[in-house]
């Protein structure tokens, strides 16, 4: 039956801050897993803690998906048949099925204050509310229905706890991880409903939802799998063990060194994002960087993010969108974690910035150039851009690259100057200016061969020559092509800059 079920997909967040990358991740995998099934994918917001939830979360995790170009079918925001999306909406859908497991014996309501447990954890090494200690406690299996009925009607909290039996061993078929086998004696009687916000907790909401949205696959993180047993039973507990979706839980991403998770502390040590966006956490007033605003492109912090825990089987690493659609394949996750290596992030935004046209990354500089105070028609501008592109992996890297053409240098790289700057360079370069002014054209081929048949005919020091020429127009002797840059700057510019360091530099 599973085989010719229609694939729902569903990203399933909780609200409680920035969605961290590895959570942007899960909801790419789900977005290909979907696509190429021809699926369905759910946006469904789990909000059933209001003690960890944070305002703006649901917006931000809408507005980082949408930049990624991960796109959804259904849920909050976007609507669908299978609504309300968001859990705190369905709450009078929950009492149901609570109600369902305290019938058929398998949930129990259990009265044990916190001060109770408390207690009880003093006394018991290791306590746990399970087999071994339930009937020690107060609930519904040591008390009478009057007793009971009585704690009820005076008011007192209560919750509803999954029975869980013990000695079994229960089975999660994991398509990445193969069978993951769990006895039952370790877990224990989870709390499934609290009746102080008449709220079921994520155990409960996310089995009922994905069993009532129909979800065929639940794709998420490692930090699940332990929850896994525990939701296979309860499918069975409420008899849907036929309609169950399929398991796969993704590797961890890893620390970029050494061993552990990665997390928001090794990205503010080592100086790169953790987050898609910007966060502004609205609680600590703290910001944290995200991939947009360090200038990263969507498209390659999507190939990079897709290479984290999968391989489409080769050493093909530049995949669009399209092409990873095409090539998913859960089968193909890895088991143990993903390093987090995050050089090579920026070396697939080099890549992918290399792929936009000049003008397309002529206009994302441009308001880099603005905010130095600097205009630029954005013809020439592009033809800059097409200079350098190919030396930086961001666009805000332009600047320092570009800068020149925009502020005539104040100083001369000191180390150039001594090494090219001789006592006869004053002569040779107020020869330069005569040559160039009389230049037919500055296009970059044409006045090469004239300056450089020039300097052969003269026989002066080639090398030297063409750095002091560069010293007086850049101010240091690195960047591209001499005779590109003299083009775009134009003669006067050019002829400006070079007596201006005759001048200074003597
Ligand atoms: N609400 C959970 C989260 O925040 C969802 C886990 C799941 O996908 O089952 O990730």
């Amino acid at each position: 039956m599973t085989n010719e079920r229609k694939v729902r997909v569903r990203f399933a967040p909780s609200p409680t801050g920035a969605l961290h990358i590895g959570g942007v991740r899960t909801a790419l995998y789900n977005y290909l897993f979907a696509r190429q099934h021809g699926g369905d994918m759910i946006f469904r917001i789990e909000d059933t803690d209001s003690q960890r939830f944070v305002p703006g979360t649901e917006e931000y995790i809408m507005e980082a998906l949408e930049w990624l170009g991960i796109k959804f079918d259904e849920g909050v925001g976007y609507g669908g048949e299978y609504g309300p999306y968001r859990q705190s909406e369905r709450k009078e859908i929950y009492r149901k099925y609570v109600d369902q497991l305290l019938a058929n014996g398998k949930g129990y309501i259990a009265f044990d204050t916190p001060e109770e447990l408390d207690a009880k954890r003093q006394e018991i090494a290791n306590f746990q509310y399970d087999a071994s200690t339930r009937m020690s406690m107060r609930n519904s299996l040591t008390m009478s229905a009057d007793e009971v009925n009585a704690a009820i009607e005076a008011g007192e909290k209560y919750v509803v706890r999954f029975k869980i039996e013990p000695g079994e061993d229960v089975v999660v078929n994991d398509i990445i991880r193969g069978e993951v086998v769990i006895n039952s004696s370790i877990l224990d009687d989870k709390v499934l409903y609290k009746s102080a916000d008449n709220l079921p907790t994520y155990h409960l909401a996310n089995i009922v939802d994905d069993h009532l949205m129909e979800v065929s696959h639940v794709i998420r993180g490692e930090e699940w799998l332990p929850s896994a047993p525990l939701h296979v039973l309860l499918y069975r507990a409420f008899g849907w063990e036929d309609s169950m979706p399929r398991f796969a839980h993704l590797p961890l991403l890893l620390k970029p060194d050494g061993k552990g998770k990665l997390s928001k502390r090794d990205g503010d040590r080592l100086g790169f994002p953790v987050f898609p966006l910007e966060w502004h956490d609205p609680k600590s007033g703290e910001v944290s960087s995200g991939y947009r605003e360090a200038g990263y492109l969507p498209e390659a912090v999507v190939n990079f993010l897709a290479l984290l825990g999968w391989n489409p089987g080769n050493d093909q690493e530049i995949m669009s969108m399209d092409e990873l659609i095409a090539l998913f394949d859960l089968h193909r996750c890895s088991k143990s974690g993903a390093k987090f290596d995050y050089e090579k992030g920026k070396w697939f935004n080099h890549q992918y910035l290399q792929t936009r046209s000049d003008r397309e990354v002529a206009e994302m500089f441009a308001p880099i150039v603005a905010s130095h105070g600097h205009t630029c028609d954005i013809e020439r501008l592009t033809r800059i851009v097409s200079l350098v592109k190919s030396r930086v992996n961001f666009v805000n890297e332009l600047w320092e690259q570009t800068a020149f053409f925009f502020e005539a240098p104040e100083e001369y790289e000191e180390k150039s100057v001594r090494k090219r700057w001789d006592e006869g360079m004053g002569g040779r370069m107020n020869e330069l200016i005569e040559i160039i002014e009389h230049l037919p054209s500055m296009e970059s081929k044409a006045a090469e061969e004239i300056v450089l048949g020039w300097i052969t005919d003269k026989g002066y020091h080639m090398g030297n020559v063409m750095n002091a020429y560069r010293l007086a127009v850049v101010g240091y002797c690195k960047g591209p092509h001499m005779f590109d840059i003299s083009e775009i700057m134009g003669r006067e510019e050019t002829i400006a800059r070079l007596r201006k360091a005759i001048e200074r530099l003597g």
